[in-house]
């Protein structure tokens, strides 16, 4: 079986972890962890940053220290994966859904053209017609490892008084370079938050990171994260705390990980270079572009099938052969707990949808994987279109 997106753990990890466990140091305080969050917020080119168990705790904490309240209401691209909006409900609040542009990211354009026909703006405050509340956050969500345009969203964020969680998980590593300088995804808004869960770029089992602008406020989240305790000896708590720690175990594999997130995201891309260029002479299909203007981390690669080719068949068959590979997630406006709530002109997130398969991407994939998936895809594709294709070639 060739895995869809799995950990590579072959450097330090293993006597990082030892160290941590001779030493005794397995839970929520350790040297491991400090480190951890001083070498990611070092590698981001950030100020500093706070570990927490997961990426959805994560934003959970970063919704809650941008000051959403109950009834407000958030904006949050509708094609992403639910833990980027189930912490919208965990703070009493509803999401907005919008649609994706070609980069998959949410449509900045059509996010504008939202807020310019369907909102409001009354003294400094945005407010949705429709049910009269105020939007008070967006989410932006770098699927794929792909950016969303964060130079025109921190524009449009900033003229309507939005703050701007994004939901960097699929996108460490992943940069926009600025006057020669780099900059990262999560850093753009005024949250960023990660997470090492198993399949992402780096793992720590499971585990995430903040990201905030303003010093203050990310202190005030690993408060939050640390059962909000204002006294160590007599526990004096004076707001409602969780227990959002990352463990000193998870760390320590953070750490060796983060040691080889550049070596990664090198292979990751000359991976997605070998299958862009094998595919290259198939028409129904094509490896979908990253963004011109950015360094991404080629976390995950998608093929875009043509309309009339069935990707729910062509999954079946890819699986069936050893190969693992999904559909994208099914949309979040459609799903059960947010039938109700509201969305915006969504479009060409259906036509993604039901067009596009993720295919293996790990880290340790070879070349003779890579050459074995293309010519089971030709395959696939051959026996869809009846010999079409081949014949079509041969002429
Ligand atoms: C993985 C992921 C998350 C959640 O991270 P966890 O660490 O699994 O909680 C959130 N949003 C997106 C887009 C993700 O891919």
């Amino acid at each position: 079986m060739i895995p869809l997106s799995v950990p590579n753990l072959k450097g330090n990890e293993i006597n990082y972890v030892t160290n941590a466990l001779v030493a005794e140091w397995v839970s929520t305080g350790g040297a491991y962890i400090n480190q951890f969050e001083k070498d990611l917020a070092d590698y981001v080119l950030t100020h500093s940053a706070v570990a927490v168990s997961s990426g959805t705790s994560g934003l959970h904490l970063a919704l809650l220290e941008a000051g959403v309240s109950a009834h407000e209401h958030v904006i949050v691209p509708t094609l992403t994966f639910i833990a980027a909006v189930n912490p919208i409900k965990y703070v009493n609040a509803h999401p907005i859904f919008m649609d994706c542009d070609d980069s998959l990211c949410l449509d900045v354009a059509k996010l504008e053209k939202f807020l310019k026909t369907e909102c409001d703006f009354i003294n400094n405050q945005l407010i949705f017609r429709e049910t009269s509340r105020p939007i008070t956050a967006i989410i932006a969500v770098h699927i794929f490892g792909n950016l969303v345009d964060m130079l025109s969203l921190m524009t449009l964020a900033r003229k309507f008084n939005l703050q701007v969680i994004e939901d960097s998980t699929e996108a460490l590593g992943s940069y926009m370079l600025i006057d020669g300088a780099k900059k990262f995804a999560g850093t753009f808004g005024d949250f960023g938050v990660f997470s090492f869960n198993g399949n992402k770029i780096i793992t720590t089992g499971g585990g995430g990171m903040v990201l905030a602008k303003d010093k203050e406020k990310l202190s005030h989240i690993k408060y939050l994260s640390t059962q909000a305790k204002d006294d160590e000896l007599n526990y004096i708590h004076n707001e409602i705390g969780y227990n959002y720690r990352m463990t000193n175990v998870q760390a320590a594999i953070g750490v060796a990980q983060l040691e080889q997130i550049e070596k990664f995201v090198e292979i990751k891309k000359n991976n997605y270079h070998l299958y862009k260029q094998l595919l290259a002479t198939l028409d129904e299909v094509t490896l979908l572009d990253f963004r011109e203007d950015i360094r991404p981390n080629y976390w995950f690669y998608s093929l875009a099938f043509q309309e009339r080719i069935d990707v729910a068949r062509i999954i079946t068959a890819l699986n069936s052969q050893g190969i693992g590979s999904r559909p994208v997630w099914g949309l979040i406006h459609e799903q059960k707990p947010y039938k109700n709530d509201y969305s915006f002109e969504i479009e060409k997130a259906y036509k993604y949808v039901s067009s596009i398969v993720n295919i293996p991407c790990s880290s340790n994939l070879t070349d003779k994987e890579i050459r074995y998936v293309v010519s089971v895809i030709k395959e696939i594709l051959f026996n869809e279109t009846n010999g079409q294709r081949i014949k079509r070639l041969n002429n």
